[in-house]
This record gives C-alpha cells, sequence and structure tokens, in this order.
C-alpha cells in the first residue's frame, strides 16, 4: 500500500505576523511536492495562515478543547480551529501531556471532538528516557495508542506521531534501528486493531530532533511515513531540505 507522506511543521508557540513569510518561502521552493506538507502555528496565526497560505500548504493546530463551546477560558475548540481554516490538529504532543497532566482519556476525548469538527488528526506518543531505559518502549507506547486512539478513526482522518520525548528539541535522536522497531509495532498494533484497511493506510510520524542532516536517513526507515517537526520547522530554510528529502524518500 502506498501511503503519501506528511511533512508536518509544529511552531509551538513561536511565531507572529512576520512569521507567515516562511509560509509563502516554503510553497515557493515546493509549488508541486510529492508528499503533503501542514504546518502548524500558534492559534493567533491560524486564520491568517489560512488564508495566505498556497493551497500545497495545510495548516493545523496545536490543541483543542473536547468540548464544541462553553466556559474555558483560553481554550479553543475544533470547530473554532476548523473555521479559521485548520484541516488538522496535533493531539497528546507530550508537551502537552507533561505541562497540563493530560491523559490518555483527555486525549481520546479531543480526538473525538476534532474528527467530528471535520479536523484530521496527529495523535502524538512517546517515551520518556526513564522509559526507555527499563525497557518499557512499547508497552508505554501500545498503552498510549489503545488509549488515546477512539474506535472511529479512518486512515484518511488518523496519523501518528512517534515522538521519543528524549529526543524533542535535545539534539539526542534514537537509532534508525530503534525508530524502526517502534514504527513496524505501531503499524503492527494499528493493523491488530482496525485491519488492514485502516492499519496499511494511516500515516506513521517520526518526531524529534529532525534536521535537513539526519532526514533522508530516517525517510528510508520501513513505517516512516514523514515526520512531526518542531525547532526546524520555523524557518522556510530550514523545513525545506526536510520536505525535499521526503519528496525524494
Ligand atoms: C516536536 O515537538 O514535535 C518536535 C519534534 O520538536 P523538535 O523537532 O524541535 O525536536
Amino acid at each position: 500500500m502506498t501511503r503519501r507522506k506528511l511533512a508536518a511543521g509544529n511552531w509551538k508557540m513561536n511565531g507572529t505576523s512576520a512569521s507567515l513569510k516562511e509560509l509563502k518561502s516554503l510553497a515557493e521552493a515546493h509549488p508541486n511536492p510529492n508528499c503533503d506538507i501542514l504546518i502548524c502555528p500558534p492559534a493567533t496565526l491560524i486564520d491568517r495562515a489560512a488564508k495566505t497560505a498556497p493551497e500545497q500548504i495545510a495548516i493545523g493546530g496545536q490543541d483543542c478543547h473536547p468540548n464544541a463551546t462553553g466556559a474555558h477560558t483560553g481554550d479553543i475548540s475544533a470547530q473554532m480551529l476548523a473555521d479559521a481554516g485548520a484541516s488538522h490538529v496535533i493531539l497528546g504532543h507530550s508537551e502537552r501531556r507533561e505541562d497540563y497532566e493530560e491523559s490518555d482519556a483527555d486525549v481520546r476525548e479531543k480526538v473525538v471532538a476534532a474528527l467530528g469538527a471535520g479536523l484530521k488528526v496527529i495523535v502524538c506518543v512517546g517515551e520518556s528516557l526513564a522509559e526507555r531505559d527499563a525497557r518499557n518502549t512499547l508497552d508505554i507506547i501500545g498503552g498510549q495508542m489503545a488509549g488515546s486512539i477512539p474506535d472511529v478513526v479512518t486512515g484518511e482522518n488518523l496519523v501518528v506521531a512517534y515522538e521519543p520525548i528524549w529526543a524533542i528539541g535535545t539534539g539526542k535522536v534514537p537509532t534508525l534501528d530503534q525508530i524502526g522497531e517502534v514504527h513496524d509495532f505501531i503499524r503492527l498494533r494499528l493493523v491488530r486493531r482496525f485491519g488492514e484497511g485502516v492499519g496499511l493506510s494511516t500515516r506513521i510520524l517520526y518526531g524529534g530532533s529532525v534536521k535537513p542532516s539526519n532526514a533522508a536517513d530516517i525517510f528510508d526507515v520501513s513505517n516512516v511515513d514523514g515526520a512531526l517537526v518542531g525547532g526546524a520547522s520555523l524557518s522556510a530554510a530550514d523545513f525545506s531540505p526536510i520536505v525535499t528529502a521526503l519528496d525524494n524518500a
């Protein structure tokens, strides 16, 4: 089964109006990409990014509230993201799991809400260094997948991102064998739970210190269908070679 690759950028709490020019530069460098390109800017920029980004760049949110409306000061619903022009949302990022103590059940509720609003979801899973050292990586990933992904997903609207917590923003990257082991495991779990239709068509991204210098090697690993990129997605100059590596993978 061929899966269209996905290069996704997570700007986190970075970016002001001036950053919108990066979208234009990125689009100019990739007028006809062989892969999907997604940028998830801070919520303040989604509307403008969606209006200004050329069509080959999709725009996403970084989180959403499980409710559609209500008394939740500071929160944003999936409907609001969709209304602002987002097509995707990242859910269960380890920074949110840590900073806001989001549980798998919380993430699952958000996934249901996002799918209900017509968004595609990128569900993040990943182990801490202590969990890897204790040889619990696959148990942790399996548990997060079982708890965070609801039954109602399809291969079209679900993307899973494997992001080892210890590799995010640290410059440390697992070995290619370690990445392959986890991605193969995620694929097996998807097929076992959802069957081949959904399991083989769901894209699995790697995230954690992906850079222009290591992207091509990572994209060669089996069951790596793209990347979720933090720091190196902030500028078109850094993200573009990653997109090119994925285009050529
Ligand atoms: C991330 O936070 O999703 C991420 C992968 O960050 P970085 O690329 O900066 O490690």
